[in-house]
C-alpha cells in the first residue's frame, strides 16, 4: 500500500473501520524523524498487516516555558523516512483538529509519577495519556511501539493501558544511539558543537552506573553519587536528576533485588536531554519489553 497522509481524525477513523480485521501496528511519535523513531517503525512493519505512525507535537505535554513552539518540525523529510520503512499511514492532525475546544475533561496519573520527568515536569505525563487514549480511540492498534528511552512514559502507558482496559498489547524497544553512545533525540540539534560531545557523557555515565551494580554495589544512594561525581567533572551541563527506582513500578529502594532503572536528565543550554538503562539485580541490560 502506498503511503497515505490523513489529518483529520474522522478521515482516520473511516480508514481504520476499512480496515476491518487487519493488524494495526501503531507507532506515535512528535515527528523530526530519526533512526530511533524508524526502528519503532521497523518492527511495527515486521509484526503487523497494517502500520500507522502518527505526527503530532503535543501542546498538552508541554509546560509552559518548555520547548513547544520551537521544536523542530520537519513534515516533507518525516514523510520521505517513513514512506522508505513501508508505514501505510502517517497521521499528522492539527492541534485544532485533536483539540478543537478547551479540554472538558482531565485525565491524571499518580502511579510512577511523582519521580524523574513526572516530577520536574509537572502535567507532563498526564498530556501523554490524554494524547495517547485520544490516540488509541482513533487508531485502535493491535500493537503500539514505544522507545525505552522514554522508560517512564512506557510505564505509564502500560498503567493506562492495563488499567482502562485498552484492548492493545504494548512494546518496548531499545534506545538507538549515537556512535559515541548519545541517545537518538530530536531535541539533539538545539545542542552546541561543544555540547554535542559533552553529551556522550550521559550514556558513559549511566554504563559507568551499570559497572557498579555488576561489581555487586547493592545501594542506590552510593551508585547515584558516583554517577553523579562522573557527570560533574565531565561536563557543564547542569543535572535535573539522577534516580535509580525499582522497574516498571518506579518505586523507591533500599537495595538492588530487583530489575531497577538508572535514570537521569541533564540541562544544557538550550536542551534538557534524558537518557536511561534498566537492568537486572545482576546489572544485565533490558533493551527490550514486550
Ligand atoms: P518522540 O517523538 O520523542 O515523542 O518519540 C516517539 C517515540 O520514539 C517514543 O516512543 C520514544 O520513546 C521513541 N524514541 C525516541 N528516541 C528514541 C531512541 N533514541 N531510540 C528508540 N526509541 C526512541
Amino acid at each position: 500500500m502506498n503511503l497515505k497522509i490523513i489529518r483529520s481524525v474522522q478521515t482516520m477513523m473511516d480508514e481504520i473501520k476499512m480496515l476491518k480485521d487487519k493488524t494495526i501496528g501503531f507507532v506515535p511519535t512528535m515527528g523530526y524523524l530519526h533512526d530511533g523513531h524508524l526502528s519503532l517503525a521497523k518492527e511495527a512493519r515486521k509484526e503487523n498487516d497494517i502500520v500507522a505512525m502518527s505526527i503530532f507535537v503535543n501542546p498538552l505535554q508541554f509546560g509552559p516555558n518548555e520547548d513547544f513552539e520551537r521544536y523542530p518540525r520537519n513534515e516533507e523529510e518525516d514523510r520521505r523516512r517513513a514512506e522508505k520503512i513501508g508505514v501505510d499511514y502517517l497521521f499528522i492532525p492539527k492541534v485544532e483538529e485533536m483539540y478543537p475546544e478547551k479540554m472538558g475533561i482531565n485525565m491524571s496519573i499518580h502511579q510512577g509519577t511523582d519521580v524523574l520527568c513526572g516530577k520536574s515536569r509537572p502535567g507532563h505525563l498526564d498530556g501523554v495519556i490524554t494524547v495517547l487514549t485520544k490516540l488509541f480511540h482513533i487508531i485502535q492498534p493491535t500493537k503500539a511501539y514505544f522507545g525505552l528511552k522514554d522508560a517512564q512514559q512506557f510505564a505509564v502507558v502500560n498503567t493506562l493501558v492495563s488499567e482502562l482496559n485498552f484492548p492493545i498489547k504494548l512494546v518496548g524497544l531499545p534506545t538507538v544511539r549515537e556512535e559515541d553512545g548519545l541517545a537518538k533525540s530530536s531535541r539533539n540539534v538545539y545542542l552546541s558543537d561543544n555540547e554535542r560531545k559533552e553529551a556522550a557523557v550521559l550514556y558513559e555515565a549511566l554504563t559507568f552506573g551499570q559497572k557498579l551494580i555488576v561489581d555487586g554495589i547493592k545501594n542506590p544512594v552510593t551508585i547515584i553519587k558516583e554517577v553523579k561525581n562522573f557527570i560533574a567533572k565531565k561536563t557543564s551541563g547542569k543535572i535535573d536528576y539522577i534516580e535509580l527506582l525499582s522497574y516498571p513500578d518506579l518505586s523507591e529502594i533500599r537495595a538492588i533485588e530487583s530489575r531497577v532503572i538508572l535514570a537521569l536528565a541533564v540541562h544544557f543550554n538550550q536542551a534538557r536531554l534524558i537518557d536511561n538503562i534498566i537492568l537486572e539485580a545482576d546489572g544485565t541490560h533490558v533493551s527490550k519489553i514486550d
